[in-house]
């Protein structure tokens, strides 16, 4: 992967502000402030904040459940938000898939699994017979179920087959990108593993691009190839996984890492530390990275900075920049644990 490859999906300047109070107040919440997002083929983007951050605002416009308040969204560099002004194409809603949090809610319990599968290979393309025997079978290999659990009813399956049936209802149109919103925070510890190495092994074998919604920075570094942080409705530092763990920027980042249990770098971050974090991360303080003279640092304005090598891709959001509308406000109040946890 290099620097140039087209991305297969980019957001740009996404905004999405959602109407606060009754009908004639004119107060919005401001829930996206502008967000860029860029993911190329077979990349895995973990989008990681806490609860509140914008994480699943991105994702249902993205989708086009929600029609954000502007910005573009790129299918191959194509603006869908141009070309299918109010509804998304039966192409697209094929193209870019979302596997949900809660497999027990997204599986209507009177229907075999065959069903959900049946309906979304169906929808892709005309299957009838055998073939779609065959291939019914298939997306259940794929996913690492026993064919025979066709004939199940959801409720027959533990949480962790359930979200692999939603996985392989995704699959059964042939997606580019899936988004999956917090898709193992809802299932036993003991099956997390698993559906995160199925969505691995997806990425590898059939090259599908994805975007991993986590609130916990441990499992966006096990699968992620990039991290991007939201807070507060806006991405403050983005780069390759290995690189925001090891050399946070932000102290908002910074905070979350301080949270990540690390036998290698336990001791590091006392209380003391994690309240000062706190305080730069509420407070606008001197932004470290500096600013340019055509590009200078500011309360108000957004000014993205290159940290590190050139070739990490790893920026940061200046610290002096507050956002609009304080989306995730509840930063302000939680504890680094539970902003992490
Ligand atoms: P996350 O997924 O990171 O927890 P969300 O994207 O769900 O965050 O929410 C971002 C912000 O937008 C939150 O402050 C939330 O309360 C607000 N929000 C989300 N959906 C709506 C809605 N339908 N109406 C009003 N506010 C909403
Ligand atoms: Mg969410």
């Amino acid at each position: 992967m290099t620097d140039t490859s087209t991305p297969v999906l980019e957001t740009r300047a996404l905004v999405k502000e959602y109407p606060l109070g009754g009908f004639f107040a004119r107060r919005t919440l401001r829930a996206l402030g502008g967000v860029n997002l860029s993911l190329r083929p077979s990349e895995i983007l973990a989008l990681v904040g806490e609860s509140g951050s914008g994480k699943s605002t991105i994702a249902r416009c993205v989708t086009r459940l929600e029609q954000p308040t502007s910005g573009e969204i790129l299918l191959d560099g194509v603006d869908v938000l141009k070309t299918e002004k109010r509804h998304a194409s039966r192409e697209y809603r094929g193209r870019v898939q979302m596997v949900f949090q809660d497999p027990f809610g997204s599986l209507n319990p009177v229907h075999r699994i065959s069903h959900f599968l049946e309906r979304a290979l169906r929808n892709h393309q005309p299957v009838t017979g055998a073939a779609l025997q065959d291939r019914l079978e298939e997306l259940m290999a794929t996913v690492d179920l026993d064919a025979n659990m066709l004939a199940s009813y959801p409720h027959e399956l533990s949480g962790g087959q359930r979200q692999r049936v939603a996985i392989a209802r995704a699959l059964a149109v042939d997606p580019s990108v899936i988004l999956a919103d917090e898709p193992t925070s809802m299932l036993d510890v003991s099956v997390r593993i698993g559906v995160l190495n199925l969505m691995r092994s997806l990425r590898d074998d059939k090259g599908i691009a994805m975007i991993y919604i986590t609130h916990d920075l441990a499992s966006a570094r096990y699968l992620a190839d990039r991290i991007a942080v939201m807070f507060a409705g806006e991405i403050v530092e983005e780069g390759e996984s290995m690189e925001i763990l090891a050399h946070p920027a932000h102290p908002y980042t910074e905070l979350l890492v301080s949270a990540v249990p690390d036998p290698e770098r336990s001791g590091s971050y006392d209380p003391v530390r994690r309240a000062q974090l706190r305080q730069q991360v509420l407070a606008a303080q001197e932004c470290r990275f500096g600013g340019d003279s055509d590009n200078p640092c500011s309360s108000t304005t957004l000014v993205r900075h290159r940290v590190g090598e050139a070739s990490a891709r790893h920026y940061v959001r200046c610290h002096l920049y507050r956002p609009e509308a304080m989306a995730g406000a509840n930063a302000l109040t939680a504890t680094p644990e539970k902003a992490a946890s």
